[in-house]
């Protein structure tokens, strides 16, 4: 994950008023953010899109029974032994997670209620309930003390359902969040144990947390935990990613602005990393926006070339009558106005990379010259007689399909597969969807240096339309709302929607939230009122009804390319019916504009 100084436990208790070093539940108050109903919001469905985020984490909903289906067999085929280590180190991720989740939201959060905000989450989560008996803790002496109350957990419902009343306690999956939700905010090891499971005839399960020295002997639950070299100090060394490990980047950052952790933007990188080393031409493909050049000037830098020039043209802005100095310089006097001799992009990109972005825009002619210079690895100035070695590693962009531009007779044949060696295609941001929560964490801080503004992150409602957003404009355009977003917004303040979006830019789409009432409700950007939507599109002028019907009859018409039974249809109207209201309208006292008469479909 993208990562932001992160306030410490100390520093949080500071900001919260310099006392609360120690704490105990008797502390807690219910109205301190993250508040029951601030993690309720945190959670919201898009029924839409198959998905359910907490934050920008998604979730998924499973049945308590195939839960429960699932913990047996794996009990049975691996034995209870690796079963329960497997169920502890799954519950110890989704703990680590929502410790970070809430300390990357709730930055400034009271300790205390940064803490408990874990019992809320898992709660919230449907797997149990949990009353704090004693939370004790002192940053200074770095100790924890909790204990807590379960009820209705769902692992020992299933654990009853499955093998009746036992003797041994069950909730390992839950213990195992707790260890990850505490041992990630506290950067500690503290232990969870069950002294009391519904599983062996208990009326509720009971757990303690310990800071591990104050347990003594934890082998036994390191063991569960795989924790093997936990006190190393640099997880991030790790071979594999242990469940050990939470503080482990989740996603690809490098030099640049090669932000994501979607698996469609970690295969480009792979193909990137794999191409960079070699001189091999590399096309990058995909929708403008989407970081073509970014990945461009990635290849040139972990490549062998690194140290040398990376050039960069835009084929689209350069006008075609200086195309060719630009690209390959010129002589003086070449023609008027060339008063002095010029190095074109091939000379200053030699021994480098030359990044030619929109190639498709090149004219044939450019074409010809783009190709020779590439084939010979030799170009002469414009207006000079002398030939010129370079050595350039060439890649190129584009967003359109250039074997449709090939087949069309646009684009050179030769020049295409000279170009298209080795293709990178890179996905439009609305397919990447996870990666936006880490881009808008990337350009928040890129942007706050940038204007010198401090803007205490994103709304929830902000969080919720960027997800949803369909971002034509890709990651140019999510920079630049961002952009908008830090210098609208006031300095301490969260980022929110109007801060961003325009308000015709708003997302549409069904958002659903949980209330604080357990109901689901319809959130999302106010719905635009019939009226005003009239009254932009007749330009403000007076709008009596027959003319909004003349008007919404003409333009479904011309839609329909001006077959009346279609746009008839479109109405709700029969064909007899729709050439009635037209006909109608055509009588009617003076419209201030003539509309041309429309022919019935021929
Ligand atoms: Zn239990």
């Amino acid at each position: 994950m993208a990562r932001s100084p992160r306030i410490s436990l100390a520093e949080a208790s500071r900001t919260s008023g310099g006392l609360l070093r120690r704490g105990d539940t008797a502390q807690d108050d219910p109205a301190h953010p993250p508040t029951l109903g601030d993690l309720t919001e945190s959670l919201f469905f898009s029924p839409g899109d198959g998905r359910i985020w907490l934050q920008n984490q998604r979730m998924v909903l499973l049945h308590g029974a195939a839960f429960g289906h699932l913990r047996r067999e794996l009990i049975d085929t691996l034995g209870v032994d690796k079963a329960r280590g497997l169920l502890t180190r799954t519950g110890y991720l989704s703990g680590a997670r929502d410790a970070e989740l809430v300390r990357s939201r709730w930055p400034d959060g009271e300790l205390l209620s940064v803490f408990l905000a874990g019992t809320r989450l898992h709660a919230l989560e449907g797997v149990v309930k949990v009353t704090p008996l004693a939370v004790d803790f002192d940053k200074l002496r770095g100790t924890y003390e909790g204990e807590f109350r379960w009820e209705h957990s769902v692992e020992a419902d299933e654990h009853l359902a499955a093998y009746g009343v036992g003797t041994e306690c069950a909730c390992w999956n839950q213990i195992g969040y707790a260890i990850g939700y505490v041992t990630t905010l506290l950067g500690q090891l503290v232990v969870f144990r069950e002294v009391e499971c519904r599983a062996t005839g208990a009326a509720a399960c009971r757990v303690i947390g310990r800071h591990a020295a104050a347990w003594g002997d934890v082998s036994e639950d390191l063991h569960h935990l795989h924790a093997q070299g936990f006190h190393s100090p640099a997880p991030r060394t790790r071979a594999a990613p242990g469940p050990l490990a939470p503080n482990e980047a989740r996603a690809t950052r490098t030099p640049g602005e090669l932000v994501g952790a979607s698996s469609s933007f970690h295969s480009a990188c792979h193909q990137l990393a794999r191409v960079a080393q070699t001189r091999a031409t590399v096309l990058f493909t995909g929708e403008s926006g989407v970081g073509k050049e970014a990945f461009a000037r990635q290849l040139h830098a972990t490549g062998p070339r690194a140290s040398a020039p990376f050039v960069a043209v835009n084929c689209a802005a350069i006008p075609e009558t200086l195309l060719e100095s630009e690209l390959f310089g010129v002589e003086r006097g070449a023609f008027t106005g060339a008063t002095s001799s010029r190095a074109g992009r091939f000379e200053r990109a030699d021994g480098g990379t030359l990044f030619l972005d929109e190639i498709a825009t090149l004219s044939l002619t450019s074409q010809g010259k783009l190709l020779r210079a590439l084939q010979e690895g030799e170009v002469e100035r414009v207006g000079g007689s002398r030939t010129l070695r370079v050595d350039v590693r060439v890649v190129a962009a584009t967003n359109v399909d250039l074997h449709e531009e090939v087949r069309a007779g646009r684009f050179r044949e030769d020049l295409y597969y000279r170009l298209n060696v080795y293709p990178i295609h890179l996905p439009p941001l609305r397919e990447r969807r996870e990666d936006v929560p880490l881009l808008m964490d990337h350009f928040l801080r890129v942007e706050s240096r940038r204007h010198a503004r401090s803007p205490k992150g994103f709304t929830q409602r902000a969080m919720r339309a960027m997800m949803h957003y369909a971002f034509p404009g890709n990651i140019r355009e999510l920079q630049n709302l961002i952009e908008r977003g830090v210098i609208s917004c006031d300095d301490g303040t969260a980022i929110d929607v109007p801060h961003m979006f325009r308000r015709e830019q708003l997302p549409d789409e069904l958002l659903l939230s949980v209330g604080t009432d357990g109901s689901l409700h319809r959130e999302g950007p106010p719905a635009r009122r019939l009226r005003d939507a009239v009254a932009d599109a007749l330009d403000g002028q007076p709008h009596p009804l027959h003319r909004i019907e003349q008007r919404l009859l003409r333009e479904t018409l011309q839609l329909h390319g001006g077959n009346v039974a279609a746009a008839a249809r479109e109405l709700g109207l029969t064909r007899a019916q729709f050439a009635y209201r037209l006909r109608r309208g055509e009588q009617a006292p003076a419209p201030r504009r003539r509309q041309r008469k429309v022919e019935p479909d021929s």
